[in-house]
C-alpha cells in the first residue's frame, strides 16, 4: 500500500494524459496548473516508449502526479527487444528509491500504456502482440498494474491477460461491450471513460456510461487527443483555416459531468467513487501526515 500526503482529498484524477505531448510544449505549467484551479489534483501520466521515460517520470514529479513507463502498440513499429531490459531497469530505478518528498509511495505506479491496436492495419500485429506480451510479464514479475490501450482489439487483449495474470490495472478509453467490460472487471481492472462519449452519436459510448458498475469507472481525457465535443473543429470550420484544437486535463470536470447526467448522478458523486476507484487500482490510500 502506497500512501500519499494530502492536506485535503484528493478531488478529480485524470487516469489518462500525455502530457509530455509536443502539443504541450511551450505552456505546459499553465496547462497543467489550469486543470488543477479546475479541480484536477491527480494525473496519471503514462509513456509511450523508451524515448520518453525520463521526460513522463519528470513530469511526474514536476507535478505531484504518477506515471506508467511501458511501450505503446503504436510505438512497436520502432521498439527493440533491447527496449524492454531498458524498461526492467527504469521500473526498478523507480520502485527502489527516487520517492517524491511529500508522498510516501514511488510516482510510479503501473506498466504501461501497453497494449494492442487492431485499428491501424499498417502496424505488424505479431510485433505488437510480442511487445504486448513481454511487458505482461514485466508487469507480473514487478507485481504492478498495467494501463492498456484497447482498441479493436478487445478480445485478443483479454486472452493475453488470460495468460498473464497481472493484478489489474485500466483499460483506457474502453468502447467495448458490457459484457467483455465484465470481464475486465472480473480480472482486477477498471474502465476510462472521456471525451469520445459527448458526442450525441456516441450512442454506444454513452450506453455503456449508464450501465457500466459505479465501481468500475475511472475518468480520463487522453489529452491532447479525443477532444470533446464542445472543443472540436468541425470539416467545415477546418476548411476555414481553423485547426483542430487540443484536448487537456482542465476538461475532465465538464466531461464528468456529462457522465453524471447520463447516470442520473449528482457530479459528486461520481467524482468522489471514480476517484476511489483509481486510488483502489493502484493500491493508493490518501493519509494526511507528510513523511
Ligand atoms: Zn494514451
Amino acid at each position: 500500500m502506497g500512501f500519499l500526503s494530502s492536506h485535503s482529498p484528493i478531488r478529480f484524477v485524470d487516469s489518462h494524459c500525455h502530457l509530455d505531448a509536443d502539443e504541450f510544449q511551450g505552456d505546459v505549467n499553465a496547462m497543467r496548473e489550469r486543470a488543477r484551479q479546475q479541480g484536477v489534483d491527480l494525473c496519471l501520466i503514462p509513456s509511450v516508449d523508451k524515448n520518453n521515460f525520463q521526460v513522463v517520470c519528470d513530469l511526474a514529479h514536476r507535478f505531484h502526479d504518477l506515471y506508467a513507463l511501458g511501450i505503446h502498440p503504436l510505438y512497436t513499429k520502432d521498439a527493440v527487444a533491447e527496449d524492454l531490459g531498458l524498461l526492467r531497469e527504469q521500473l526498478a530505478r523507480a520502485l527502489a528509491g527516487a520517492h517524491d518528498l511529500t508522498w510516501q509511495a514511488p510516482l510510479l505506479v503501473a506498466v504501461g500504456e501497453i497494449g494492442l491496436d487492431g485499428a491501424v492495419k499498417s502496424l505488424d500485429w505479431q510485433r505488437q502482440v510480442y511487445f504486448f506480451e513481454e511487458q505482461l510479464k514485466v508487469a507480473v514479475d514487478f507485481d504492478l498494474p498495467v494501463v492498456l490501450h484497447v482498441r479493436s482489439a478487445v478480445d485478443f487483449v483479454l486472452k493475453g491477460l488470460r495468460k498473464f495474470k497481472v493484478k489489474g490495472g485500466i483499460a483506457h478509453a474502453f468502447n467495448g461491450s458490457l459484457q467483455q467490460a465484465e470481464q475486465f472487471i472480473a480480472m482486477g481492472f477498471k474502465l476510462g471513460m472521456g471525451g469520445a462519449l459527448t458526442y450525441p452519436r456516441a450512442l454506444h459510448l454513452r450506453r455503456l456510461a449508464q450501465e457500466l458498475p459505479a465501481e468500475s469507472i475511472v475518468l480520463e481525457t487522453d489529452s491532447p487527443d479525443i477532444v470533446p465535443v464542445w472543443r472540436y473543429v468541425n470539416a467545415e470550420l477546418r476548411d476555414r483555416g481553423h485547426s483542430q484544437g487540443r484536448n487537456e486535463p482542465a476538461e475532465l470536470p465538464r466531461i464528468a459531468q456529462e457522465i453524471a447526467d447520463l447516470r442520473g448522478v449528482p457530479l459528486q458523486r461520481l467524482m468522489q467513487e471514480s476517484t476511489n476507484n483509481f486510488l483502489n487500482v493502484f493500491n493508493l490510500e490518501i493519509s494526511n501526515s507528510i513523511v
